[in-house]
């Protein structure tokens, strides 16, 4: 070893993103000595912030699923339960091309708990609702006990295919960017096929998952954030694992890793890193590339890379908005003419944190746009930045039904996260499994972030503390 490299830790982490610094703070609390080393400058990846006219704003992640208190124990722990929120009552919409309509509260990817629910109703229509009512008497077996099957395929086959496009398109467009019938059920929706099995019905299964949700949003939508944003969460990660006395190196990108006798070696551009231990929390396809030398067993299961998605922030002057025309926001059914975004976020109308912080009439709109459709294909999307306001403010204009031109807008920015959403097509569980079969049979190796566990913090902290747990055992 020449002096450019540097000497030996305990255990490296690859990638500074939540999954990436959780699993460094649960290595230092096991007594490793911890270096994180993360490509880009900021940490967090998808959870973090900008400033868009003067205000300190999420420009990734902006809040956390309930169904499980992974989230907030972590954010207990770092001193942050107090500021644990609630969104603002009164929920999401969804347009439809035939208008707006509330978005039902008590379902699971817009998966109904009950087609009958006046919501629901008026979402289907009667022969919607009595198609989606069938789920209570077909067998369970239906679909449930197919090897792999796409959210789409399960949905049609239980409830039909009105709750597929009215219902369940626009939000997994929403939350993954991505039509339904691409993705593996038991991915983006853990659980849900086992409580059909135990249930008897998709409703009961998803009415099951709802009730064990945690916290005040059991009532209402299923999701909670932080007083301030969801990165502060991030802040406190850091400060937490300072404390610790974990090596944080940003700017630092690993390019290779070799198995180098018990341990492992990483590649940065300029040193190299060894470490006992080894977990790698980068995206999938970043992953597989790095590992499929000394893991040989993983050549060629490389996952594809994720859609790309813009983000558009509008911050406005528009008393109009104090109303909160569609509740906390609108998710936009793909079939819907004349409107390219795939969602719209009423940020202020969402959470009380931030519409005390903008003030009387101001207003924050996040709109998302990237969607890969049911061929697989992500078509060709707007692409400057001016392209991307112009068709944002035509977008809120219509979905929010309040005219909204460019003298309303105070500040803006546009935020692309390409490839950061990983795609779970159907089968993905399957290859994970075998890849993590493969990393912990080559020893003191993890892989860990949101392309394993699936999309989202909660899923992503729950099962990095579980792999990360087994690997420092
Ligand atoms: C726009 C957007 C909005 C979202 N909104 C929500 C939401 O509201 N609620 C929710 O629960 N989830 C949301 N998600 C999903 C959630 O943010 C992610 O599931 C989660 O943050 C993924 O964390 P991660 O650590 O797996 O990956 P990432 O956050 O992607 O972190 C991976 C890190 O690895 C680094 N890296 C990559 N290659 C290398 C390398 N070779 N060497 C070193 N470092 C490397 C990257 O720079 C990055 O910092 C959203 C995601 C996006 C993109």
């Amino acid at each position: 070893m020449d002096a450019s490299q540097a000497g030996t830790v305990d255990a490296l982490v690859l990638g500074g993103g939540i999954s990436g610094l959780l699993s460094a703070r649960e290595l230092a609390a096991a007594g490793y000595r911890v270096t994180v080393l993360e490509a880009g400058q900021e940490w967090g990846g998808c959870v973090g912030s900008h400033v868009v006219a003067g205000l300190t704003l999420d420009s990734g992640a902006e809040s956390f699923a309930t169904r499980s208190d992974a989230v907030a124990r972590l954010a207990g722990e770092l001193g942050l339960a107090g500021r644990i929120v609630h969104p603002r009552p009164g929920g999401a919409w969804v347009q439809l091309p035939d208008g707006p309509r509330e978005l039902p509260k008590a379902g699971v990817l817009g998966i109904p708990a009950n087609p009958w629910d006046p919501e629901v109703r008026r979402s289907l229509g009667l022969l919607g609702s009595l198609r989606a009512s069938l789920d209570r008497i077909l067998p369970a077996s239906t679909v449930a006990a197919a090897d792999v099957v796409s959210v789409a395929a399960l949905v049609k086959a239980r409830m039909g295919r009105r709750v597929l496009e009215r219902l369940v398109e626009p939000v997994v467009g929403g939350v993954h960017s991505a039509d339904p019938a691409l993705l593996d059920v038991d991915m983006v929706a853990p659980g849900l096929r086992a409580g059909l099995r135990e249930h008897g019905s998709l409703a009961a299964a998803v009415a099951a998952q709802r009730r064990n949700s945690t916290g005040p949003a059991k009532a209402g939508s299923a999701v909670a954030g932080l007083d301030g944003g969801m990165h502060t969460l991030v802040g406190a990660l850091l400060s937490d694992l300072r404390g610790r006395g974990v090596t944080l190196l940003s700017g630092t990108r690993a390019l290779s890793v070799t198995r180098v006798g018990e341990g492992w070696r990483v590649g940065t551009a300029g040193k190299t890193y060894d470490g006992g231990l080894l977990v790698v929390a980068v995206d999938g396809p970043a992953a597989v590339g790095l590992l499929e030398e000394s893991v040989p067993a993983i050549a060629g299961r490389k996952p594809g890379a994720g859609p790309d998605v813009q983000l558009v922030t509008l911050v406005l002057d528009k008393a109009e908005l104090d109303d909160r025309p569609r509740g906390t926001g609108i998710l936009v059914a793909p079939q819907t003419p004349g409107i390219r975004a795939k969602a719209l976020t009423h940020a202020t109308g969402k959470w009380d944190w931030l519409a005390d912080a903008a003030g009387p009439g101001r207003h924050v709109l996040r709109l998302s746009y990237g969607r890969v459709d049911g061929a697989g294909q992500q078509p060709a999307g707007l692409d400057a930045d001016d392209e991307l306001l112009a068709a944002s403010l035509r977008d809120a204009s219509a979905l929010l039904e309040v005219s909204i031109v460019a003298q309303d807008v105070v500040d803006w920015d546009v935020v692309r996260w390409p490839g950061s959403l990983p795609f779970a097509a159907v089968g993905h569980r399957a290859r994970v499994t075998g890849i993590r079969e493969a990393c912990s049979a080559a020893g003191g190796l993890a892989v860990v972030g949101g392309w394993v566990a699936g999309n989202g913090l909660t899923a992503v902290v729950s099962d990095t503390l579980q792999q990360v747990r087994k690997l420092s055992a």
